[in-house]
Parts: structure tokens; C-alpha cells; sequence
């Protein structure tokens, strides 16, 4: 049994808040950094994909907060705009028990002059990723004076190569009396030293893993011969037939081509990955969480972070080249406590092998089930020209939806509200009764512009 939050030295708003949430018990990770994070220690902390990290770091952004000063007394900085869009509403729903808290995004794919317009009216949070934090600072739009506490979250990434450059810069910027957290499911031996120069005596933290008690995911490895990939990726989808895969390729055109391919036998996939527009990129993944669309091909953009509740198969059309990767592509199944699947398309030889265990090979022969991939997207999605400007709820779109009692409660899913936009996801079949409902009725008194997206 683990402990429960209650002991923390945390004030009791945010404890009824974290139950409503239904966060009562800690996770190991969340039980082990906290105490040091409450304190104001630096950390270095690593536990496995899906543990829990994020609350950890954000309970103590929250706890050290003044809310009544209202300047950046936090930045935390994620490697993809998603991840940071996904930390920032964790964050959100975090501080819901205390008042007026203001969480900025600052990532790229949104004008600077609508990020330069929030900034001058202030803000205690900041979350982004590295490159527009650094264009703010560069032009003076963002000042950290005022930063008691750095996070970095997948910190082993903001501190390679790819980063390593402008994470420093952003840095040198922060006050050196600040509270500093890096928090990953991974830490090589040279990270973890280079790590040291932006920490202050900082406590290290490294939960073990209990192979009995934690949820596994488990790996299939399928050796085949290099011209056959695409044939035995259709081939897995049809055996395991998985309502929700996320499909893993190493480049963007790899993405594009087996998304075309997927789609062209009837199968309802989307692809993400950075050559897209943000838009393109958020509705996207909407779609794939809110169960509109069963299948989602990627880069690694999405191999970090992302908490999409209940993939039921990561599946490698390619391996990575270096393990970590390869580690938190896998850890977006199997999370929270619950049990995954992976399955990666391998030659053999691939370089991933050198860094890994020995391995258990499986063979397409050895299948039974060949049936063609059948498992149909359980729900459609609607876009509302409406959203938070306009005053709108979930609560609005649920009692225009079942107001004349063609649509129950029960058959709509998740609904995501933007400033502008909202999406509200519903079982399929009704999709259509729902689409005249809105185009019919007003919500909330206004008539709004509603269509169906469709997955292409
Ligand atoms: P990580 O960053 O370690 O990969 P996340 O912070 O994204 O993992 O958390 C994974 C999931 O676990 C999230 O859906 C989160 O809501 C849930 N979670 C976190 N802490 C708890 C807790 N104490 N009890 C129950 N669920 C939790
Ligand atoms: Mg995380």
C-alpha cells in the first residue's frame, strides 16, 4: 500500500482537490521525490514511463507559488509542443483549488504576438519548449527574474545534443538561487553528470522497479526479411486487432507512406509528426484519444511524454536507434498501473540490439489468427465554431446533445473545449442525429457552425 497524499505538508484545498481528481494514494515516484521537492531541494529524479512524474514536479511548482505575486515563478520546459499542452493542463486541473492561478503556454505554431499579448499581462507559470522560450528571451518578452523553480520534464532529452544549446542559454537567464527538477525515464551515465552544472546539491532519486508488482508491457520482437515490412504490419494489425495503436515510423515520409497505405485499405488512420501544421497536429490527436480514429502513425515527436489513456498496442514499423527511444516509445502503453503491448517489425541486426537484453523471437508464420485488421473506431468527432470565448461548457454541449432524448448522456465521450473551438466525441452511430441536433438547435442560446471530421 502506498502512502497516501495526506501526509504531505501541503495546504488542504490542494489535497481535496487532488481527491476529487482521484489521486488518494502516491505512486512510488510521487512518494519519494516529494518530501525533498517540498523542502525546495533540487532533484534528479527517474521512474518508468506512465508513473506519475508529472504530478510529482507539479505539486511542487504549486506548493512554493505566491499566488499573490503575479510574476513567472515557474518555467517548465518539455521537449514537444504536445507534451507541453499536455503538462500545461495537468497543471490546470492541479491548481483548480487555488485562486487565479496563470498557467502560459509558449511553444511554436502559434503567432509570437499572441504569446507576446499574454505575456504583458503577466503570469505566475510558464510551460513551452525550448526554441520559443528562447525567442521570447531573446527579445526581452520574457523575463525568469522572478524564477523560484526550473523543471525540466523529459530532462535526459532537453539535455542532448538537439537541445543541450538552447536549454543552456535559457538557463543562464534563471536565477542561480532557484529550485531546479529533472525528471525522465531515462538518464544516461553522461546526462546524468551533465546535468550536475544546473544543479545545486540535488537529491537523486531512482525508484526501482519491482518486477512482481508493476503492471509489464509486454515485447513482441518479429524477425522478418526487410521487403516484407509493410505486408507484415498489416498482417500483426489483423492477428492482435487492437482498437487503439499508436504505429511508430524513424521519419516523416516513413509516416505519411504506411498512414496512405492504411488508409487505402479502408482503415481509419492519422498521421502526426512535425511537418504538420499545429492545428492539423491537435486535431489529430483528439481524434486518436477521443477512440474517433484506431490508429495513429507517428514520429518520435509523440514517443515522449504523451498520456493517451488506454493505447493497447505500440507497435515499431521501425526500431530506434538508441534504446531510451525505444523505452519511451513502449511506455505509451501500459500506463497508470495498467498492463501493454509492443510489437516492433526487426531485421535483427538493428543497432538497438547491442544496448538490450537477449531477446525472445517471434515469427509471422507462428500466427494463427490472418484475418484482414476489422476493429472499427468506436467513436465519430464533431467541431463547435465555439468554445471558451464563447462561454462554453462540456456541461452546454452535453444538454444540447440530449436535450429531445434521441442521445443519452452515456453515448458521448470526451469533449475538449479550445478558446475558439470545441470537439465533442460520440458513438458513432448517432453522430449523424447529433450533427442535425447542433445545426438545429442553438447552444446556449447561439447557433454555431458544426461539422463531422473526418479521419483522412
Ligand atoms: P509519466 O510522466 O511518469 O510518464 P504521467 O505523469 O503522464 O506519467 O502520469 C501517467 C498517468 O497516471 C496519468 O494519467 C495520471 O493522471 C495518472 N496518475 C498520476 N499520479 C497518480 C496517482 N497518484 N494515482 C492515480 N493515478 C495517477
Ligand atoms: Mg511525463
Amino acid at each position: 500500500m502506498n502512502a497516501s497524499f495526506s501526509q504531505l505538508p501541503l495546504n488542504q484545498s490542494l489535497l481535496d482537490n487532488l481527491e476529487t481528481l482521484g489521486y488518494v494514494q502516491m505512486t512510488p515516484i510521487q512518494e519519494q521525490s516529494l518530501p525533498s521537492i517540498l523542502q525546495g531541494r533540487d532533484v534528479i529524479a527517474q521512474a518508468k514511463t506512465g508513473s506519475g512524474k508529472t504530478l510529482a514536479f507539479g505539486l511542487g511548482v504549486l506548493a512554493h507559488l505566491h499566488v499573490k505575486t503575479f510574476r513567472i515563478q515557474a518555467l517548465l520546459i518539455c521537449p514537444t509542443r504536445e507534451l507541453a499542452s499536455q503538462v500545461a493542463k495537468e497543471l490546470r486541473r492541479m491548481a483548480r483549488a487555488m485562486h487565479n492561478v496563470k498557467i502560459l503556454e509558449l511553444c511554436g505554431g502559434t503567432p509570437m504576438k499572441k504569446q507576446i499579448h499574454s505575456l504583458s499581462h503577466q503570469a505566475h507559470i510558464v510551460v513551452g519548449t525550448p526554441g520559443r522560450l528562447l525567442a521570447h528571451l531573446e527579445r526581452d518578452t520574457l523575463s525568469l527574474e522572478h524564477l523560484n523553480t526550473l523543471v525540466l520534464d523529459e530532462a535526459d532529452r532537453m539535455l542532448d545534443m538537439g537541445f543541450y544549446d538552447d536549454i543552456s542559454a535559457i538557463i543562464a537567464t534563471a536565477p542561480k538561487t532557484r529550485q531546479t527538477l529533472l525528471f525522465s525515464a531515462t538518464f544516461s551515465e553522461e546526462i546524468r553528470q551533465l546535468s550536475q552544472q544546473f544543479l545545486n546539491h540535488a537529491v537523486e532519486i531512482h525508484v526501482k522497479q519491482h518486477k512482481r508488482h508493476t503492471p509489464q508491457i509486454t515485447e513482441h520482437f518479429y524477425r522478418i526479411p526487410e521487403a516484407t515490412r509493410q505486408t507484415a504490419l498489416f498482417t500483426l494489425l489483423g492477428h492482435y486487432q487492437k482498437e487503439r495503436i499508436l504505429i511508430f515510423c524513424n521519419t516523416k515520409i516513413g509516416c505519411d507512406t504506411i498512414a496512405d497505405a492504411l488508409y487505402d485499405s479502408g482503415i481509419d488512420a492519422l498521421a502526426i509528426h512535425s511537418d504538420l501544421e499545429q492545428f492539423a497536429r491537435e486535431e489529430t490527436l483528439i481524434l486518436f484519444a477521443n477512440g474517433s480514429c484506431n490508429i495513429l502513425v507517428a514520429t518520435d515527436v509523440a514517443a515522449r511524454g504523451l498520456d493517451i489513456d488506454a493505447v493497447d498496442l505500440v507497435l515499431n514499423y521501425e526500431l530506434p536507434y538508441e534504446n531510451a527511444v525505444y523505452v519511451h516509445r513502449i511506455g505509451r502503453t501500459g500506463r497508470a498501473g495498467k498492463n501493454g503491448l509492443s510489437v516492433s517489425l526487426c531485421r535483427g541486426d538493428e543497432p538497438l540490439f547491442e544496448q538490450r537484453d537477449p531477446l525472445t523471437w517471434h515469427t509471422l508464420e507462428s500466427l494463427d489468427n490472418l484475418a484482414p485488421y476489422s476493429t472499427c473506431a468506436p467513436m465519430a468527432t464533431l467541431f463547435i465554431s465555439g468554445g471558451k470565448k464563447e462561454k462554453l461548457r462540456p456541461g452546454d454541449i452535453v444538454g444540447a446533445l440530449t436535450a429531445n432524448a434521441a442521445i443519452s448522456a452515456d453515448a458521448i465521450g470526451t469533449i475538449t473545449i479550445f478558446d475558439a473551438y470545441s470537439y465533442v466525441a460520440l458513438r458513432k452511430e448517432l453522430a449523424d442525429t447529433a450533427l442535425q441536433i447542433l445545426q438545429n438547435d442553438p447552444i446556449k442560446g447561439r447557433q454555431f457552425r458544426v461539422k463531422r471530421l473526418k479521419v483522412t
